[in-house]
């Protein structure tokens, strides 16, 4: 589908209340076409006026029905929403294909899923209950009752729009709560026509408001709101510690996914092929810009030869283009800013010593000329110890590092601040189980790349976060729980 046939003509709205609204400013900003570098829409900007409208609206659809709204109900309109979501999902690709400059067939692919986390929920939903416990005390009867938080501000990164505020969103609904939204100022196109389902799905007004803008004010303007019980935030390391100081002013709940610095542990009795082919996804799945990528890659000494050359001869066939071409396997970065941070990494790797090395000459091609593109890339000759190693770059490029024994592994994979997730590649079923002990990291996969669904848990360790989002997890996790003691 072209630019203009899923583009709306005027600037994209706010969500208030169940009504697409200007900001009370009347305020735009520019949402940019990364493959072109051209401007793609306008989009109101909230402020923090904005925010406490929608904040205010939301705390009144909680309490006038969506708190006492039966669980079977929510489930209905989840699902309905689901149903709605699905016959848009086409559309919804090609937006994110423009917004974020997703190859269109990778969108597709991602955006496919979504619908399946709102029924995910909304069946998780109808098993959540409390308890009755068997306390010491017989003259008492204790029991627990499962109580949605009130307001949750979910506050959404750019590199999967729509699939993260979907992730947020499906279990504090569920869990009868109301939320604000935050998309990512970058792409915040997708999550807006999301907003103009819910009313069609059964959404009373308020239950679901969206607001667009910058992290400061927009995002944390919601973050100091004490009506806001939980803020559940999807980001940058650095902006995740800025949100947990000012959340702890209201002693807000808070689920953080973080960065990461994932290792792949690639053991001389592995599959090679296998274990390349999690590198070679991992290097240009939506160019690198992957928070659970294994952007570490720790090779054996004795197979890393073998290992590369098979890599280095597949990242030569990667299929760079434009994102709306279905063949493109690689797209640009989201923004020629986030392309211009890889950048300077590679400057960064160079001043410390390992070389970094592209496998695809973009030089000359007109197809490939918007700055936000770079070829599929490695460090080689990198130590733990250089910043390369140390921190998320966030793009086409893994940093390769040798090991000779199982010990000098896992002390390489464990030495981070991180603790997003890792791979282990090995035959060997009883090392596998050692290393699934050893690595400390919220994901742990054996002989598959990291690939979260929304039926199983994920969240990091350490300075990768807290909390967990997907699985019935984070149906509890926005939930709080109330002790009942009832005197016989
Ligand atoms: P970012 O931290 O710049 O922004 C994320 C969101 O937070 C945006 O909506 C932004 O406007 C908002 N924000 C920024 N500062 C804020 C503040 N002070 N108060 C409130 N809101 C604020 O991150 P990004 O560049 O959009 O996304 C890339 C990052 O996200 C990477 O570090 C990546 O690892 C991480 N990420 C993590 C996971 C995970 O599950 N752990 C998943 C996807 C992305």
């Amino acid at each position: 589908m072209k630019r203009e046939d899923v583009l709306r003509k005027g600037p994209y709205p706010l969500l208030i209340e169940g009504k697409e609204v200007p900001s009370l400013s009347g305020k735009t900003f520019t949402s940019i076409d990364p493959s072109t570098g051209r401007a793609l829409a306008e989009v109101y900007e909230a402020g923090p006026e904005d925010v406490d409208l929608a904040v205010g609206a939301a705390c009144k659809a909680f309490e006038s029905t969506w708190r006492s709204t039966l669980p079977r109900e929510r489930s209905k309109k989840l699902m309905k929403l689901a149903d709605l979501l699905a016959a848009r999902v086409e559309a919804l690709s090609w937006i994110e294909c423009y917004d974020a400059g997703k190859p269109i067939a990778a969108s597709r692919a991602w955006l496919a899923g979504g619908p399946g986390t709102l029924e995910f929920y909304a069946g998780c939903l109808l098993g959540l209950s409390g308890e009755t416990l068997d306390v010491s005390d017989k003259t008492l009867m204790d029991f627990t009752l499962r109580e949605p938080l009130g307001v949750c501000g979910l506050i959404v990164p750019w590199n999967f729009p729509l699939s993260i505020a979907l992730l947020k969103m499906a279990p504090a609904l569920a869990a009868g709560n109301c939320v604000v939204i935050k998309p990512s100022e970058v792409t915040p196109l997708s999550t807006v026509e999301l907003g103009a389902l819910v009313a069609e799905a059964g959404f009373p007004p308020g239950v679901i408001n969206i607001v667009n803008g910058p992290g400061d004010p927009v995002g944390s303007a919601l973050v100091r709101d004490p009506r806001v019980a939980k803020i559940s935030f999807t980001g940058g390391t650095e902006s995740g510690k800025r949100i947990f100081r000012e959340a702890a002013d209201t002693v807000k709940r808070l689920t953080l996914e973080l960065g990461g610095k994932s290792a792949s542990l690639v053991f001389a009795d592995a599959d090679l092929d296998k274990a390349v082919a999690v590198a070679y996804t991992d290097i240009v799945r939506n160019s690198g810009q992957v928070c659970g990528a294994c952007t570490r890659l720790l090779l054996e000494e004795s197979v890393a030869d073998a290992f590369l050359d098979k890599l280095e001869a597949k990242l030569r066939a990667v299929k760079i283009g434009p994102p709306e071409d279905p063949a493109t396997e690689m797209g640009p970065l989201v923004s020629s800013a986030q392309a211009a941070k890889v950048r300077k990494y590679l400057e960064i790797g160079k001043a410390e010593g390992a070389t970094p090395k592209a496998y695809v000459d973009l030089a000359g091609r007109s197809d490939t000329a918007s700055d936000a593109f770079l070829p599929p890339m490695l460090f080689h000759g990198a130590t733990n110890a250089m910043r390369v190693a140390r921190e998320e770059i966030f793009g086409p490029v893994l940093t390769v590092m040798r090991f000779r024994t199982e010990a000098e592994a896992v002390a390489i994979a464990n030495d981070t601040r991180y603790g997003l997730a890792a791979c282990v590649f090995t035959r060997d079923a009883t090392r596998a189980m050692r290393m699934v002990r050893a690595i400390s990291a919220g994901t742990v996969c054996v002989n598959t790349g990291v690939r979260s669904s929304v039926d199983a848990p994920f969240g990091g360790f350490r300075e990768s976060g807290i909390g967990k989002e997907r699985g019935k997890e984070a149906l509890l996790d926005d939930t709080q729980l109330k002790n009942v003691r009832y005197g016989l």
